[in-house]
């Protein structure tokens, strides 16, 4: 339940004015200059300053591993409101779709962020693959570049809300993603960074500020000069075990020594999190916030769990010393936020979960783990339905790989099409690595999940990553336990993505000083976390803006949910 406020008829001007579900291209305006006090005052008590995290690839699994060695910030954060079962409940379970749920309070479905890239066929350029956070209109002054954009995402994101009921709201984010920030910060956004290569990059047409230009610097030296591994703590020997991939590399003894000029070595390692926190802390004070009038949003999205786990699998060496750093450099970061005497309130949650490699998991009592048949591969699918229909095999099938969304060229005639959509699915259900193959029609038409997203069947978990104008003409689902990439690589070796709880459950932790707390180990979901983060500012917001609800993160008889009807 939303916390019911009367709203002044200056403060539903706004809102309306704010870009919702059903518009094809949200227009960012900029917030209108505060001119007397708002129509709405925040909530007696609300905190000055949201926090929000999320750790790319911070699966519930890793969680509950390594949740009793934490010392440093996720032992505070597992000291407040415990939600260890929290779901992005869709099946596309990527970093853009994640990420997109976790401010906005809706589905991939409404935010139209269905995966990190979809194919669509109209884009006038030869590269028919769109990213998620890219403008595919615009030409990058690098052609293997992209111009980086929120502007697919079709919703308002929580700071955006704050800031066009209270102009004097500052809305920042930092990640170590382009799409994590744009995606949890959105289309009205003071101040946004990302890491690029080999610093931190803002959106064209605007220039870094100090703090990036400071930090940017500090970062150069540390990458000129390389830096020695990282130490092993007692409770990550077990895991360090070499596992052979092939004749020439071996993951599960990394220690993330850096030599000098490595970019991607730094990207994939806990100096990436390190660094975007520094950035973040350096952009508390540039932005002033949790000491403007009211309540500021800080989105932090901390990518190297993500590059650590596709590089080396979830449990070596390497994922281990990952998560001891970043506990301690959470533990840091908001050690910076008491010294400030910012009064805040943090959320945690991870943008999908994630799943170790199958060559480890078959040593370790899951042999039915195994890496992708080629044969689903868009290349051999094409040839498989020309061979069933007759069709030209040329881009008949189109896909970013062997799982999810997949087109037929669109071309075809409507009877060809239907042709081809029923030898495709044919095709997919006799590969005995396929647990579903759903059509668009198929889709659309079955219900949306309700009650636990524990529950859902599969289809449901397919709805709420679909979105019509993007999504595919069929969806391929692996069985659980199988792969996605065919053959592993340096950097590359575990994924995620699959609609298996692996993949869609994380932890979801809310902490403020002084709390109680409490734990609730029933699924819940990621998109309650706006709806909860509005109650507890006093945001209005029309019904149905969200597809979650309210978290009630007093443990006791209060309701931080407001007054129950
Ligand atoms: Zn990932």
């Amino acid at each position: 339940m939303v916390r019911s406020v009367a709203l002044g008829a200056a403060a539903l001007a706004v809102l309306a004015a704010l870009p919702s579900a059903g518009i094809a291209r949200p227009v960012a305006k900029p917030a209108p200059k505060a001119q007397s006090a708002p129509a709405v005052q925040p909530a007696p008590g609300a905190p000055k300053l949201i926090v929000a995290i999320s750790i790319d690839q911070f699966s519930a699994d890793l969680f509950a591993q390594y949740r009793s060695h934490f010392t440093g910030g996720l032992a505070r954060l597992a000291s407040g409101a415990v939600f260890p079962a929290g779901y992005q409940s869709h099946a596309a379970t990527e970093t853009c779709p994640g990420h997109s749920t976790i401010l906005t309070g809706v589905h991939p479905a409404r935010s139209g962020i269905i995966a990190n890239t979809w194919i669509d066929q109209s884009v006038t350029r030869a590269k028919k693959t769109v990213y998620c956070a890219e403008d595919e209109a615009k030409a990058a002054a690098d052609p293997k570049d992209y111009v980086a954009s929120v502007g697919h995402l079709l919703v308002p994101t929580l700071g955006e809300r704050v800031k066009a009921l209270w102009p004097t709201s500052r809305n920042v984010a930092v990640s170590g993603k382009d799409r994590g920030a744009l995606m949890m910060g959105g289309h009205v956004i003071d101040s946004v960074y990302w890491w690029k290569g080999a610093g931190f990059a803002t959106l064209d047409g605007r220039t870094l500020t100090p703090a990036a230009v400071n930090e940017n610097k500090a970062l150069g030296e540390v990458l000129a000069q390389g830096a020695p591994e990282l130490p092993l703590p007692d409770w990550c020997g077990a895991k360090a075990r070499a596992v052979p991939l092939s004749a020439t590399f071996a993951v599960g003894t990394g220690r993330f020594a850096l030599a000098a000029g490595d970019k991607n070595a730094f990207r994939a390692s806990p100096r990436l999190d390190r660094a975007t926190l520094d950035l973040a802390t350096e952009l508390l004070d540039e932005n002033k916030l949790g000491k403007n009038a009211t309540p500021d949003v800080l989105s932090v999205s901390l990518s190297a769990t993500d590059y650590v786990g596709h590089g080396y699998g979830t449990e070596g060496s390497e994922m281990c010393i990952q998560l001891q750093q970043l506990d301690l450099a959470l533990g840091d970061f908001f050690v910076a936020l008491d010294q400030r005497g910012i009064d805040y309130a943090v959320v945690l949650t991870a943008d999908h979960g994630g799943f170790d490699m199958p060559e480890r998991l078959d040593e370790q009592a899951l042999p039915a783990a195994h890496r992708v048949n080629k044969a689903l591969l868009p290349e051999a699918l094409s040839a498989a339905v020309a061979a069933r229909t007759g069709l030209d095999a040329k881009d008949l099938v189109l896909a970013d790989g062997p799982s999810g969304d997949i087109w037929l060229r669109r071309d075809l005639a409507p009877a060809d099409k239907a042709r081809a959509l029923e030898a495709l699915k044919a095709e997919l259900l006799a590969n005995p690595d396929v647990a579903a193959a759903f059509t668009a029609d198929e889709i659309a038409a079955a219900p949306a999940g309700t009650g636990s997203p524990e529950t859902w069947p599969l289809i449901a978990r397919a709805k709420a990553s679909f979105y019509k104008p993007r999504s595919g003409d069929l969806v391929l689902m692996l069985k659980r336990g199988v792969v996605p990439i065919p053959t592993p690589g340096p950097g590359y070796v575990a994924t995620h993505g699959s609609p298996w709880d692996y993949d869609r459950r994380v932890p979801i932790l809310f902490w403020r000083k002084g709390m109680t707390s409490f734990e609730q180990p029933s699924p819940v979901e990621t998109v309650d976390i706006a709806p909860t983060l509005a109650a507890l500012i006093g945001l209005p917001v029309p019904a149905g803006a969200f597809d979650g609800r309210c978290l009630d993160l007093d443990a006791g008889t209060g309701d931080t949910c407001g007054a129950k009807p």
